[in-house]
């Protein structure tokens, strides 16, 4: 028998709200939240450009505003859109930031959670590089839960009911991260996630 040994918790800085270790690739997609509001929902996404596709530049550059539109024919329906996650986690379970965590990026569009609409208000996004049917790897439900916990410590508005996905807030009009994302798997990760201090 082994004992899996924790890496330890990932750090949010509060005053930033910049993920220490991440790469930050920022995009100037993003605004602040309205006064006095602070995140209470995190909202797990699953993307991939062009769909089915993984490892390219492209999630960096759609977030960033600068996606070639002649690079690909899907790229073309989506090269003006002015959207943004928080962040984003990789299929090697590579964090990358690309809007501070305090501040309003633009992931969920239009969206209710519980009665409340305009989840951006209230919400930090969090995509996972994968489609609605291929299963997400290991390194990204240890990333993501790892990386939730850390906002739960940073963030004590988050509670770990409020996590939804992009589907469950934008019904009907979004199906990410799809049913290949397992839910249970990734609460019962986030239960045993160590618990991260704060800073900042
Ligand atoms: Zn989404």
């Amino acid at each position: 028998m082994s004992v899996a040994v924790s890496p330890p918790p990932l750090q949010i800085d509060r005053t930033t709200g910049l993920l220490a270790g991440a790469r930050q690739v920022l995009s100037p997609h993003f605004d602040a939240r309205p006064a006095g509001v602070s995140p209470e929902l995190l909202v797990v996404h699953g993307i991939s450009l062009p769909p089915g596709e993984f490892g390219g530049p492209w999630i960096d550059r759609l977030f960033t505003g600068t996606l070639p539109g002649d690079a690909h024919p899907y790229f073309r329906e989506i090269a003006g859109q002015r959207v943004s996650a928080h962040a984003l986690i990789r299929r090697d379970g590579q964090i990358v930031q690309y809007v501070p965590f305090g501040e309003r990026a633009w992931h969920a569009g239009q969206s209710a959670y519980r009665g409340r609409s305009a989840c951006n208000d209230f919400s930090i996004g969090v995509e996972l590089e994968g489609t609605d049917d291929t299963p997400y790897t290991d390194a990204q439900y240890q990333a993501l839960a790892a990386l939730s916990a850390a906002l739960l410590a940073a963030y004590p508005s988050l509670t770990k009911q409020a996590i939804a996905g992009h589907s469950d807030v934008s019904p009907g009009r979004k199906t990410d991260p799809g049913p290949s994302f397992e839910w249970a798997r990734f609460r019962e990760l986030l239960d045993q996630a160590p618990r991260a201090s704060t800073r900042g």
